[in-house]
Formats: C-alpha cells, structure tokens, sequence
C-alpha cells in the first residue's frame, strides 16, 4: 500500500484543493479499458472551537471523484460490497430470531447473566456472517475477478488529515503513476 497527500485550504463552505488527475489505467488490473467509472468519496471534515460560549463546531466538506476504472473490475468490486452487506443482513436475522426465541423466564435471571446472554446473542451470530460473506464473496466475487487483479475490494481509498487529503493505493506502481501526475511525492 502506498499514498499520497494533496494538501487542501478551507474558506468559509468551499474547500479548495488542486484538479486530481486520474490514471488512464485501471487501478486493480492496470487495463487500459477505462471505460468504466468508480465513485470515490470523502467527507473532509474541519473543527473550529469557539471560546464564547465553548463548543465545537464542525464543518463538513463532501469531495466526490470518479475514478477511471475496468467495467470487469467494477463488477467485481460492485459484487464484494454486495457480499458485506447480505452478510450483515445475516447477522440481523440471527439476532433477530434469536430475540424472539428467548424465553420470558429471562427476566428472573440476575442481570449479570442477562447482560452476557445478550453479549452471546449479538457476538455469536457474527461466526454465521462471517462463513457466509466467505463462501459468497468466493463464489460471486472471485468469479468476476481476474488473474491480474490485485484484490476483490477497490484498489484505491481516501481519507483526510492536517489538511491534507491522502489517497492510499494497494498498486505500487499505479500509486507512483498518480504521484507523476499531480506532482506530489509518493509516501510508503
Ligand atoms: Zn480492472
Ligand atoms: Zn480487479
């Protein structure tokens, strides 16, 4: 995993940051088929305490990009966020049929013992979700995937901090390409 910053200035609502410069490559296979576009976002956020009265207030910067991407890689990255989501939806129902299964009894028990039967109830059903985002995201996602792909996930991410966002690639080499580009020094 490499990154690069890009540092940013906020005035007022608008935050103020150099045009990125994209790639024309994909970012997990390194096709040159961009014909596809991955949407990337990022909520920079700003902290300013004032003294009268204390408090903090928070500014919120929404920065949306699109990312020239494989349509193969797209499809693959599209089926793994599909794969997390039906595997949280399988923790709800577990939960869900396992509050509804408790006995009324429950309430004579002493409330240490509540608390840990209700810890089980949220903590086991995880190990379900878990085998069943394994054997979809297999089965789903890894059948769109190719041999050159470098993971099921999006290859890129972004994120901010002090005044910089930085943008993380899990591809050394289209990490360094992107660096070229907007001029800005690839950090390991
Ligand atoms: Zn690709
Ligand atoms: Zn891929």
């Amino acid at each position: 995993m490499v990154k690069v910053s890009i540092p940013y200035s906020t005035k007022e609502d608008k935050l103020y940051m150099q045009q990125v410069v994209w790639p024309q490559q994909c970012p997990c296979c390194k096709s040159r088929d961009v014909s596809a576009e991955y949407g990337l976002s990022h909520n920079a956020e700003r902290h300013v305490i004032s003294s009268t009265p204390t408090q903090t207030v928070s500014t919120h910067y929404p920065l949306n990009w699109n990312v020239p991407y494989c349509p193969t890689c797209l499809e693959h990255v599209q089926a793994a966020s599909m794969m997390r989501f039906a595997a949280f939806g399988i923790w709800v129902v577990v939960v869900l049929i396992a509050v509804l299964a408790m006995p009324a009894s429950l309430s004579t028990l002493s409330s240490g013992m509540r608390t840990l039967i209700y810890v089980l109830v949220l903590a086991v059903p995880i190990l379900p979700a878990w085998i069943g985002y394994r054997i979809l995201s297999r089965r789903v996602a890894d059948s769109k995937r190719q041999p050159e792909c470098i993971n099921r996930n999006p290859a890129l991410s972004v994120g901010s901090e002090n005044g910089h966002i930085i943008f993380a690639f899990e591809d050394a080499e289209y990490g360094a390409l992107f660096a070229e580009l907007n001029d800005r020094p690839l950090e390991p």
